[in-house]
């Protein structure tokens, strides 16, 4: 019996090694990982780079508090706010810590322009972000807040695409809309451009900050750096984690100057975020997040998406709808996805679920053509078995 909690549903296998696109059992079985972690090793396993920047830095320094300067995060974080929208940056450990981060500033910046009461932030119903007390009142998700009472106040939520409920919550409290630009657990939804626009154009009208949650969906995932990037639209606060630290776990929130303003020193903190351990392997992340490796993803993209599309004609009573942008492709089943992955994992290909039926395919963003076909090959595969 394991000595582990039971709060995961674990597969029977486990890995001893991993190289780009694959890992290994411990008896040799090589597996196409296009779970990548859930969207974490953006770079692939073993990247080169990225075991040599963890090793230097770890004869230097692994960790050092933040009560002091730490140069290899002053350079990470202009790096970010060089490439985005933002002005200035605090480092978290996790996805969710950066979405806790993300409320705390939205909140604060009220707070400290006298208007107190705007303190509601309005999410989406079922969305996700992060597993926190807080985060998962956020979500607004019955199977992540049972037994988890009393209820956090302070979120109010609408159905996905529901702008008459979202106009009709908010009032003079509301201080933040957050949102995925792309629901991830939620089952690879994309928040079409011209809603995030008119999101934002109401923000403007009633004085209320956006947070898009990018924890899954940014750091190259939709093809540009941020999935918000092809609506144009600039938000005020994105919490950011998976991608940035390609295997390491880091989190962050950037924001605009206007918002930073009011994170004075000892509203928010960290005991291990943006040590320089974890600040030299986001560093050298970025150094390979260039525009060849985003043209691959669009590459790889456009080439996976088309011939899932064809795999959908071929098998409609099987394949519902193929959903995404960049490499977070979602695979929607007419009926429940368990065992299609299943089925997909004893062919050697890794995926991972979504809400509503999805199956979710996660590759790094280097994935080559090469290696697509070999997940379409299964993928079809799969379908003729099952057909
Ligand atoms: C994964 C995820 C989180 C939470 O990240 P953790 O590192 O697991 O805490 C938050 N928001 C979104 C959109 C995510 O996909």
């Amino acid at each position: 019996m394991s000595a582990l909690a039971n709060n995961y549903k674990r597969k029977k296998i486990s890995f001893v090694k991993g190289k780009g696109s694959f890992l290994f059992t411990s008896n040799g079985k090589k597996y196409l990982d296009f779970v990548q972690g859930i969207a974490v090793n953006c770079l692939g396993h073993s990247n080169k780079n990225l075991v040599s920047a963890i090793n230097k830095q770890s004869k230097k320094l692994w960790h050092v508090s933040n009560a002091f300067v730490i140069p290899e995060g002053e350079k990470l974080a202009k790096k970010l706010v060089k490439r985005t929208f933002a002005d200035a940056i605090i480092f978290q450990n996790s996805g969710a810590e950066a979405t806790e981060a993300a409320i705390k500033a939205a909140r604060r910046y009220y707070y400290s322009i006298g208007k107190t009461h705007k303190t509601r932030i309005i999410c989406i119903k079922n969305s996700f972000h992060g597993r926190t007390i807080a985060a998962i009142h956020a979500s607004g998700s019955k199977k992540m807040t049972n037994g988890f009472g009393p209820k956090v106040p302070g979120f109010d939520h609408f159905e996905f695409g529901d702008h008459i409920k979202l106009k009709k919550l908010i009032n003079k409290n509301t201080a933040a809309i957050m949102i995925e630009t792309i629901m991830g657990e939620g089952g690879i939804k994309v928040i079409p451009n011209w809603c995030l626009k008119e999101i934002r154009k109401l923000c403007n009208k009633k004085d209320i900050l956006l947070i898009l949650d990018e924890v899954q969906c940014g750091i190259g995932r939709s093809g540009k750096f941020f999935a918000f990037e092809y609506s144009n639209v600039k938000p005020d606060i994105v919490p950011i984690a998976k991608g940035i630290g390609g295997g390491f776990p880091i989190g962050a929130v950037l924001m605009t100057k206007k918002v930073a303003k009011a994170m004075i020193p000892g509203t928010h903190g960290s005991t291990f975020g943006g040590n320089p351990l974890a600040m030299a392997v986001g560093n050298t992340v970025l150094d390979q997040m260039n525009n060849s490796l985003l043209k691959n993803v669009n590459k790889m993209s456009k080439y996976f998406i088309y011939e899932l599309n064809v795999l959908k004609a071929k098998f409609p009573k099987i394949i519902k709808e193929v959903r995404g942008i960049g490499l977070l492709i979602g695979l929607q089943l007419n009926y429940d996805q368990t065992n299609f992955i299943q089925k997909l994992m004893e062919n050697k290909l890794l995926t991972i679920r979504a809400a509503e039926n999805v199956i979710r395919i996660l590759p790094p963003l280097n994935v080559t053509k090469r290696e697509i076909d070999m997940a379409l090959k299964i993928i079809s595969k799969v379908c003729n078995e099952i057909k």
